[in-house]
């Protein structure tokens, strides 16, 4: 075989998806993302790229999602300037979160050196991301894209707009990145085109230890939980990712409330990262399934009856003088920062309130906390007391669960290499597909991580 693939981020974890893909001499490398997820994560970002940029022909971004481009700008910043392959619709998402993300790291340093504490410089800033959205070339799905004797195919990976599986052809070779894969069972988004036979396939397995629970079940819930939240009259909070999850809930809230399923109450998006990203959904129609892009012709799918998106800090903070009912769904999804925080503070207090939970909170942070029961929390240093009522609904994930992974892969009889998991989700998967006469292995990172006794290994 004459290509060779290493992993410089999402080998081991689940972050800072980027790979180095050697083919016909040529040297491309796969996403640029940021670790995230914990100090010890976190500290990889500083470290050295672990090849050598100068040599790098091309890079091609799976998706927009700040785990596969958030480093991007601090590679163009080190000398980075060859093209940024990308469908349009990743260009356009990209744009919006690389800009936030250089605006949250400004903030973030100019809060601790005001404070005193220990500052890290952003790693870069708004003109770094201009000079990386100028490298840019687009890439349509389905179209193959000639690249010297490679030949690349952008393929629908139905987890996010513009998302891809990328293909990549030389000389009788192939070998496929999944990228990150979208959950079938949804109803926005296409279904992820199934894997061809491949020599090598890099797979991501986020979920693979586990299922989610059906569609339908979580969409009961949600209609059952609003109409009792309404019922007590109190704010219904919804933390939320400003990417896709937030039109995901929009769009849903639209339709329960077309049914007549659910009372027609306010509903305030508190993220102007999400009212950016909701312009780039109405240009990226065509990412839709057909049934969205319809519906499109008469009116916005991702609009509920009485929509508001708040901008300015002052209009949020009004929020928590209104009277009445009212949905807001407000970042971080993960309750680690953000404008969820300032309603938390004020709303969690008062039994009339619910908090509903639709996404993931990781051990240790405050959203897991809230949905372990604690009766106090502490946020932004002040003591508050539970009284509101606390809901969780899995099923929202934008992933392919468990079968959904080994359905996508099933034709493949060349090596499966996981990547993009934790390494109990990675094991059970590998295990099921080696069960079924399958080559699966877990990818090894060719960087030191933590905990792992600073091996390097080579990928292979
Ligand atoms: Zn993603």
């Amino acid at each position: 075989m004459q290509m060779k693939i290493s992993s410089f981020g999402a080998a081991h974890t689940v972050t800072g998806s980027n790979h180095l893909l050697e083919m016909d001499g040529k040297q491309i490398l796969l996403d640029c993302g940021l670790f995230q997820g914990s100090k010890a994560l976190d500290d990889l970002n500083d470290l050295p790229w672990g090849y050598d940029i100068h040599g790098i022909e091309a890079l091609f971004l799976s998706h927009a999602h700040l785990d596969h481009s958030g480093r991007l700008p601090k590679l163009v910043k080190d000398g980075f300037n060859r093209q940024i392959i990308a469908t349009q619709a990743t260009r356009e998402i990209v744009e919006q979160l690389l800009n936030d993300s250089a605006k949250l790291q400004r903030e973030d340093y100019e809060r601790n050196q005001r404070k005193g504490r220990e500052a890290k410089p952003p790693m870069y800033d708004e003109n770094d991301v201009a000079a990386t959205l100028e490298l840019f070339v687009p890439i349509e799905y389905g179209k193959p894209l000639d690249w010297g004797n490679v030949s690349v195919t952008a393929q629908v990976a139905g987890h996010i707009p513009g998302s891809a599986i990328l293909m990549f052809e030389c000389a009788g070779e192939r070998f496929v990145f999944s990228g990150d894969l979208g959950n079938a069972r949804k109803d926005i988004l296409p279904d992820p085109v199934p894997c061809t036979d491949a020599d090598v396939v890099l797979m991501e397995s986020t979920y693979g230890d586990r299922d989610h629970r059906p569609f339908e079940e979580s969409l009961k819930e949600l209609a059952k939980l609003l109409t009792e939240a309404s019922e007590k009259g109190g704010k219904i909070l919804i933390p939320s990712f400003a990417l896709e999850r937030t039109q995901d809930l929009l769009y849903h809230i639209a339709r329960l409330e077309e049914q007549k399923l659910i009372p027609i109450l306010p509903v305030f998006v508190d993220s102007p990262l999400a009212g950016r990203i909701e312009k780039t959904y109405s240009t990226a129609k065509q990412e839709f399934v057909p049934e969205i892009q319809k519906m499109f012709e008469t009116k916005d799918p991702f609009e509920t009856a009485k929509l508001k998106y708040t901008k300015t800090t002052d209009e949020s903070k009004a929020l928590n003088t209104m009277n009445g009912s009212a949905i807001i769904i407000a970042g971080s999804g993960m309750m680690s920062g953000g404008r969820i925080l300032h309603h938390l503070i004020n709303h969690l207090g008062d039994p009339k309130t619910s908090l509903v939970i639709v996404g993931f909170q990781p051990e240790g942070g405050l959203g897991r906390r809230l949905v372990d029961g604690a009766e106090r929390v502490r946020i932004n240093g002040i003591d508050v007391a539970v009284n509101a009522s606390v809901h969780t609904i899995n099923g929202f994930s934008a992933h392919a669960d468990r079968t959904e992974l080994l359905e996508w892969s099933k034709d493949v009889k060349g090596e499966i290499r996981l990547v993009h998991g934790e390494m109990k989700s990675m094991e059970s998967l590998s295990a099921a597909l080696n069960a079924r006469g399958q080559k699966a292995s877990i990818q090894a990172p060719s960087i030191a991580m933590p905990g792992e006794g600073g091996h390097a290994s080579d990928g292979e």
